[in-house]
């Protein structure tokens, strides 16, 4: 029995899923695997756990096992759970990658998708579950689709035993026929469950014309507006009075707008400057619904006058990255007084449902990392985002009440977004994929049954690089091409490979781990792979300053890095290690100052970088000490700096797990050509390379350097460079 407090109670019954109660037990009880669709919000990562922990799916024989694609869905939600059904955290828990609240009393679970394959790894029976959930399968994030494929065959094998164990699939969109119509996934079709949706209608505008570039001034022009012309709540005739009044009290309504990226680290509340609006652009909305009299560009000087534009605008962000209990402020009343705006990133898309949104002005853009199937080269890129997350952006204005969405685009330019976005594991480099699965004594890779297989050339490309690295082995060349081909595609997994499958990074990274134990260089590396695993541990100097002033204190604390640099390593050690070295310092440097936010700003180091690499070299070392247990390795924070024979030694080790990324200057014969001016020449590509001009060599060019990453900006760009001497 559970004890909730009468206001969840009362939250939880106008959820559309608690119609579906009866109906969603009956499916798991009769079916191994089940598939439940639901809008977004309408209770399906909340209640299906309370349901299944009603029904007596937990008690003594086993948890229940949520994985999210997202960490701060995996916090949030579990402390949701918990706080409905009123039991403490050591039940209702959470692991992500770096921490989590665990205990032996853990009943139900929230975990990042990729825990719970390293948990296969160390069970793959999943013993300890009775119900896994895969949760928000529509984003088919890697790890989810692989946690399918190996769930449609951890299923049988668990009824086999008589333990069985009950998969559920949860998704926010009615598009599943990947997982119920591949018959090499689950030969029977699992029951697909539809929770109504109960959603009011949401008004789309479109906007007239597209905007070229400023999306971000755009959103802010048109969120000025709405915040100006749309607030009293007049408009909404269906509303009861009851509600109107509630409101005017409370000024709680919302509005939410999606950017692909944002940086604001604390709310600010802004009041709007009615002068600082651009009057002409008012004439721009196009509108695709009926309901004229909403439109910005019709409203008139007397709606002005019903507004709210007084209020101050409590604007909050919202993203992954940011501190839980930042997040946790979106779902709060905002300040008495105030009027809420949330500026996210696709996190609201459907992780995470924010309550009594009414606006929502949708830029239409997505941030997205690219990769090159074979070379793994990746640029950041803003594009246009799918039609299908268009349609759910919009679908938050309409949880509780009618509402309406402003696109910043036109519709034609929606009629060409394409309808849904490519699973992950089809767009990206699949080398640490690839490596956990054979770490599972998966051969035949190919043979998996995969949801959507990634690319043949991206699972060559991977065991190629998994064989170079000594983590596979080899196969016997003999026979015919084709036979040869088959072969390089089900090595098995080398000791040396089983021993990398265990560091919670990428295979490169953790072959220089595996290498690292003679001369104590083991902290060295760590440190090294953990910062490059963060990335970006310094603050961007890229971007044009806003003012002089700007310049000059950017100026003032490249400086001071590279001057605390060069104490900590030394000239020559920055010669041997480059951009390698400028890591090490930066972190060693930090640690000797207490890491502290402080210390950080002065030196254009990125708190919540530098946090993190502090966890995973936490976490690494763990790992290390495990697999080697005389290793005896602890955190030193007054870490010394590498000796000469060290620094030697680190670079060979580098150069072990980055051996196919070393490029040479161009030589005489291509300077012929201007593009090759101070341009390197790599292995893997044909086009000129540069060396980034954030790296420490930017100027001095060597000969040979290894790079930790090719970035195509606006030409292509290594990033984390140190120099090579051929032997
Ligand atoms: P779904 O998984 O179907 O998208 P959820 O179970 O996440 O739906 O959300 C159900 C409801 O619970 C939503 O109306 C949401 O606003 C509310 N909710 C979720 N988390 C919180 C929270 N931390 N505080 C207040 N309400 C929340
Ligand atoms: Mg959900």
């Amino acid at each position: 029995p559970v004890d909730r407090a009468p206001e969840i109670q009362e939250a939880r019954l106008k959820l559309p899923i608690l119609a579906e109660e009866q109906s969603i037990m009956e499916a798991i009880n009769e079916n191994p695997v089940v598939v439940i669709c639901g809008e977004t919000g309408s209770g399906k990562t909340t209640q299906v756990p309370q349901f299944l922990y009603e029904a007596g799916y937990t008690s003594s024989t086993g948890a229940i096992g949520i994985t999210e694609p997202r960490r701060v869905a995996a916090v949030s939600m579990s402390q949701r759970v918990a706080k409905e059904m009123n039991l403490s955290r050591r039940v209702v828990s959470y692991q992500i990658r770096y921490e989590g609240n665990v205990t032996d009393e853990t009943q139900i679970k929230f975990m990042t998708d990729g825990v719970l394959l390293k948990e296969i790894q160390k069970d793959f029976l999943l013993s300890k579950y009775k119900v896994v959930i895969i949760d928000e399968a529509h984003e088919r994030s890697m790890y989810t689709d692989i946690l399918i494929g190996l769930l449609s065959r951890i299923v049988p094998l668990r009824e086999k035993k008589g333990l069985p164990l009950k998969l559920i699939i949860m998704s926010a969109t009615l598009r599943v026929e990947d997982f119920t119509e591949n018959k090499r996934l689950f030969s029977a079709v699992p029951p697909v469950i539809q929770v109504d949706a109960r959603q009011f209608p949401v008004t789309i505008h479109f906007n007239k014309k597209t905007p070229l570039d400023d999306y971000s001034g755009e959103c802010f022009r048109k969120v000025c507006k709405i915040h100006r012309m749309l607030p009293s709540g007049d408009d909404d005739k269906e509303e009861s009075v009851e509600e109107i009044r509630k409101f005017k009290k409370s000024r709680k309504r919302k509005k939410a707008m999606t950017l692909p990226k944002i940086d604001l680290d604390n709310y600010s509340v802004i009041p709007v400057d009615e002068g600082d609006e651009d009057r002409d652009a008012e004439t721009d909305d196009d509108v695709a619904g009926s309901d004229l009299d909403l439109d910005l560009g019709d409203a008139d000087s007397e709606e002005d006058e019903k507004s709210d534009s007084s209020l101050p605008l409590y604007v909050l962000p919202l993203y992954s990255l940011l501190a839980p209990e930042k997040q946790a402020k979106v779902f709060r009343p905002p300040p008495p007084g105030t009027r809420l705006c949330v500026v996210a990133t696709n996190v609201a898309e459907t992780s995470l449902t924010i309550p009594g949104i009414k606006y929502v002005v949708d830029c239409g853009k997505v941030k997205k990392r690219f990769y090159d199937k074979i070379t793994g080269v990746s640029s950041f890129r803003v594009t246009w985002t799918s039609q299908a997350s268009a349609n759910q952006r919009a679908g938050r204005a309409g949880r509780t009440e009618p509402g309406h969405c402003y696109r910043l685009y036109s519709s034609a330019v929606f009629m060409d977004f394409e309808q849904f976005s490519a699973p992950e594991i089809t767009k990206r480099p699949v080398e640490d994929l690839i490596l956990q699965m054979k770490a599972l004594n998966i051969e035949k890779v190919i043979n998996f049954p995969f949801p959507t297989p990634p690319p043949a050339e991206a699972l060559a490309a991977a065991e190629e690089l998994l064989i170079a690295l000594g983590a596979l082995k080899e196969p016997l060349m003999t026979g015919r091409l084709k036979e040869q081909q088959t072969a390089k595609l089900s090595c098995p997994i080398s000791p040396l490979g089983r021993v990398m499958a265990t560091f919670p990074v990428a295979p490169r990274y953790a072959k220089m781990l595996a290498l690292s134990r003679q001369h104590d260089c083991l902290p060295y590396t760590i440190t090294i792979v953990s910062a490059m695993t963060v990335r970006e541990l310094f603050e961007e100097y890229d971007r044009p300053a806003v003012s002089e002033e700007e310049t000059a204190k950017l100026k003032g604390k490249k400086a001071r890095l590279l001057q605390m640099q060069r104490i900590w390593a030394g000239q020559g050690l920055l010669q041997k290690l480059g951009d390698l070295m400028v890591m090490l310092g930066a972190v060693g440097a930090c640690e000797y100052a207490g890491c502290t936010p402080k210390f950080c700003e002065e030196n254009g180091l990125r708190y919540k970088a530098m946090l993190e690499i502090r966890r995973l070299r936490g976490q690494l070392t763990t790992a290390v000490n495990s697999v080697c247990s005389d290793a005896g390795l602890y955190i030193d924070p007054k870490m010394k700096p590498p000796t000469e024979a060290q620094a030697t030694y680190l670079r060979q080790i580098v150069l072990a797990g980055l051996g196919d990324h070393v490029a040479r200057r161009a030589q005489a014969e291509e300077l012929l050509d201007d593009k090759w001016k101070n341009a390197y020449k790599t292995a893997l590509l044909d086009e000129p390379v540069f060396i980034h001009p954030s790296s420490i060599l930017f100027k001095q060019l060597p000969e040979f350097v290894v790079y930790q990453e090719i970035v195509e900006t606006t030409k292509l760009y290594m990033k984390g460079v140190s120099a090579v001497e051929p032997e």
